[in-house]
């Protein structure tokens, strides 16, 4: 790092809110550049006070129980992602005419003069996949990468570290966006827009222009989804760097300056000498896994953000066939008689519980959870064809029946009116009466975890119990 930079950060005054990851790493960097830190956070318990007690030792100030004051002397605030924009603390530092920023802001300050350029990805749905897919493009072309940002290692501790890389494949969630106003991806991708975290932006425009952001000041390309028009406006709305280009993604075949889909192979339209007449291909449907469209639409997005990067095109068939998708992602679990058991715990909004409900036919859906206000009707229409039937599970459950009633009334709902967590077992067992072999049986319950279980991994990880025990059952 140049010595410019350490200057900028010494004896500034400093309050990171958040007292989580993220905020501990903005805390020991800044205090190891010699800013004076003071972190904040409204919890006191047990774990708290022991992380304050570790930050206080590396000469952190620490304030529990209080998130809401701004510190006297404070000249700038460090966000943890979570915290919303109406936070008291904002307001406070508003009015005091204090910049609040968040640690991926910082990390992008904090990069030196040869830095790493940064791939960048945001969107409802897919981006840690994504992201995973880009990064193991970019290895499989020998660059020296990580999967950051959303993911993996704190974004602050990757730039300071000792480990030299030669291009960073970064996860942007629109939090993140909204808190890192200088940010400059080398490109970047919007991978598809859906109402998800309204509560916390506002409106729906306020959070398709936090996710607009990920395209300002790129410099090589700005790749956005063909089939969904909201974020090819978000480039046309971007102010990019002379020459930077539009490219697009579809399912389908690509024209100029595009990816796409032709015969079973992913093709490139955009980096290519003489787009109107050539593609190049880049690898099989069958390299992407697992094949489902909404992740066919992922490794288009990844293969356009690393040839973008002058990756050759036998990477992107490597990088692709190498990766694999992390858990609770459309996972196979099993097979019992004759029917499949498939894990997509992660969909956790009606967007991605749509996707997944997209790659299977005839399918048998579980369903349920906490709706956080979302409405099931679009979803509903839209999966009715493919649906053999539907178990129910979760606090919100009445809410997804009322749309079933409305636009599926002919599939059979097995309501099972339980949230606890032996209900999963419940469930896996009426989800196998009522399908037949060949069939699916999809966990996409379109809703938070947090009703039932600690977290989506554990609502998957009773699923795949659940499958386990009805395989001992039938042996
Ligand atoms: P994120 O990091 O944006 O939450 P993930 O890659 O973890 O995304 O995938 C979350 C869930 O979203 C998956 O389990 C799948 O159901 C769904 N999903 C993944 N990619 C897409 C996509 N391109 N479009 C719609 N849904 C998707």
């Amino acid at each position: 790092m140049g010595s410019r930079q350490v200057t900028a950060w010494h004896g500034k005054n400093i309050t990171v809110a958040g007292l989580g990851v993220s905020g501990i790493s903005a805390a020991r960097a800044l205090a190891g550049l010699g800013a004076v830190v003071t972190v904040v956070d409204g919890g006191d318990s047990e774990g708290h006070r022991a992380r304050a007690a570790e930050l206080e030792a590396a000469g952190v100030r620490v304030r529990l129980a209080d998130a809401q004051t701004l510190p006297e002397g404070t000249e700038l605030v460090v966000t943890s992602p979570g915290w919303k924009p109406d936070s008291p603390l904002f307001a406070a530092a508003a009015a005091a005419g204090v910049d609040v920023v968040g640690d991926v802001e910082i990390a992008w300050l904090l990069r030196g003069p040869d830095a790493a350029p940064w791939l960048a990805i945001t969107g409802t749905n897919g981006k840690t996949t994504t992201t995973q897919m880009l990064a193991s493009i970019l290895k499989a072309a020998g660059l020296r990468t990580a999967a950051v940002g959303n993911i993996g290692t704190p974004i602050i501790d990757v730039v300071l570290g000792e480990e030299q890389y030669d291009v960073l494949a970064v996860e942007l969630s629109s939090y993140q966006l909204h808190w890192a106003p200088s940010v400059r991806p080398h490109s970047a991708a919007v991978l598809n827009l859906a109402p998800d975290h309204l509560d916390w932006h506002g409106s729906m425009e306020a959070y398709a222009a936090d996710k607009g952001r990920i395209y300002e000041g790129n410099t090589v390309a700005c790749v956005y989804n063909a089939s969904d028009k909201a974020t090819e406006d978000l480039v046309v709305e971007a102010d990019v760097e002379e020459g930077c280009r539009a490219i697009g993604f579809t399912l389908g075949a690509p024209g100029p300056s595009m990816f796409g889909v032709v015969d079973g192979i992913l093709v490139d339209r955009a980096f290519v000498d003489n787009r109107h007449k050539n593609a190049q291909e880049l690898a099989e449907v069958a390299d992407v896994n697992p094949p489902a469209p909404h992740n066919i639409a992922n490794a288009l997005a990844a293969a356009a953000l690393a040839r973008a990067f002058g990756v050759p095109p036998r990477a992107v068939r490597d990088g692709l066939r190498d990766f694999r998708p992390d858990a609770h992602r459309v996972s196979h679990v099993d097979e019992v008689g004759g029917v499949t058991y498939v894990d997509d715990s992660k969909a956790t909004n009606t967007h991605a519980a749509e996707a997944s409900l997209a790659a299977f036919e005839p399918v048998v859906w579980i369903a349920g959870g906490l709706a956080k206000g979302a409405t099931f009707d679009e979803l509903v229409q839209k999966a009715a064809k493919r649906l053999r039937g539907v178990v129910l599970i979760g606090a919100d459950r009445a809410l997804i029946a009322e749309a079933l009633a409305r636009h599926a009334p002919q599939v059979p709902v097995v309501d099972l009116g339980r949230t606890d967590t032996g209900a999963m077992l419940a469930a896996v067992r009426e989800a196998a009466r009522l399908a037949e072999p060949g069939d699916t049986v999809l966990l996409a319950p379109a809703c938070a975890s947090m009703d039932m279980f600690t977290n989506y991994g554990k609502r998957g990880d009773a699923f795949a119990d659940a499958v386990r025990e009805l395989a001992a059952e039938r042996a």
